[in-house]
């Protein structure tokens, strides 16, 4: 069968290649691959930043963001179910978060993710999953089903977002979402959802992230002086350290800042610390980064877009492209909000 895979570690080793049947050993369902979302994770894998092949392998199958049709399977999944597989794997210790299930809150580092660290992921014509790592979904999600697992993602930052709002009385009235790629748009969704003022901060001055948001019925911004200044909750999701820092410095009283953004790193910028813990303590702020997702954020990501409109959901994937057409699929592109591989066609 043929699988999207790279060198992890080589620049430019992305490459569509001939692979064996999937492995028994990765699960007992077997899945027929329907579509592959691109991310930056992907991206950075590709030009040798990150990515692990899995032991004793030479390369690494790609694909995280994956939806799917059951071949065979068992544990009360049967052929024809759609189903969106889980990316981690808890650590072999395991540690006490991976041990109860919290493997998104690993302590040890040592979890492995499909398509990611240490496993092969999904982006082959088929791929095997432990029947208790893969999340039923209603077959009218299948065509943007690639999009629960960064839902998940959104989901997660929203439940400790809430756990923390709760050490004392919540009442979040204003949120504020930097970025509208995917996971901006999912968490503006999530926000809305939960009836709160969403604004929504990027540098597009038109073009589907806009009109995405406007749909959703949130207020858009391409400057932070505008966005909103007094926002109770804010959801970092460019990983850019300017606005990290800028966030962080305009946290209102009992601000709530969540990073989800993973930034690559390699920008110094100068900061004066004294003045931002100095906010940051005389306003009871919290920052804090949140990564991964477990089975609960999976269910909370379903139910959440099982209530989303169907059609604003399906225009957030605003590019389909062929496995041999990969290349594209990794351009970056102003007017696209997430470019997924199709394995259906
Ligand atoms: C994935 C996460 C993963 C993270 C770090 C992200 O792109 O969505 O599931 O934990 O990369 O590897």
């Amino acid at each position: 069968m043929r699988a999207w895979t790279v060198v992890p570690g080589e620049a430019g080793s992305g490459a569509v290649r001939e692979v064996a049947e999937p492995d028994e050993a990765d699960g007992s369902v077997l899945v027929e691959t329907l579509g592959v979302g691109v991310c930056g994770t992907d991206r950075e894998i590709l030009s040798g930043d990150y990515g692990e092949a899995p032991p004793g392998a030479s390369f690494l199958i790609l694909g995280h963001e994956c939806v799917g049709r059951v071949v065979s399977g068992g544990d009360g999944l049967v052929p024809g179910d759609h189903v969106v597989p889980v990316v981690r794997r808890p650590d072999p210790v395991p540690c006490a978060n991976c041990a109860v299930g919290e493997w998104d809150m690993c302590r040890n580092g040592r979890y492995t993710e499909r398509g990611i660290v240490g496993r092969h992921g999904y982006a082959a014509e088929r791929f095997r999953v432990e029947p208790g790592f893969c999340v039923k979904i209603a077959p009218r999600l299948a065509g943007a089903g690639m999009l629960l697992e960064p839902a998940s993602v959104v989901a997660k930052a929203w439940e400790h977002i809430e756990r923390i709002g709760e050490r004392a009385r919540f009442c979040p009235e204003r949120v504020l979402v930097t970025g509208a790629g995917p996971i901006g748009l999912l968490a503006a969704l999530l926000g809305v959802q939960r009836g709160l003022e969403v604004h929504v901060l990027d540098l597009a001055t038109s073009g589907p992230k806009v009109d995405r948001v406007r749909e959703l019925g949130a207020s858009y911004h391409t400057a932070l002086v505008e966005a909103c200044m007094d926002a109770d909750i804010v959801i970092e999701c460019t990983g850019s350290g300017q606005l990290v820092i800028d966030v962080m410095q305009t946290s209102s009283p009992n601000g709530i800042v969540c990073l989800t953004g993973i930034s690559s790193g390699h920008r110094e910028i100068r900061v004066d610390a004294g003045a931002l813990s100095r906010n940051l303590v005389l306003e009871n702020a919290v920052v804090l980064g949140s990564v991964n997702a477990n089975l609960r954020h999976y269910a909370a990501a379903a139910r959440a877009l099982e209530v989303a409109e169907p059609r604003w959901l399906e225009a957030l994937v605003t590019r389909r492209v062929r496995l041999d057409d990969w290349p594209r699929a990794v351009e970056r592109d102003a007017k696209d909000i997430k470019t997924v591989i199709d394995f259906a066609s």
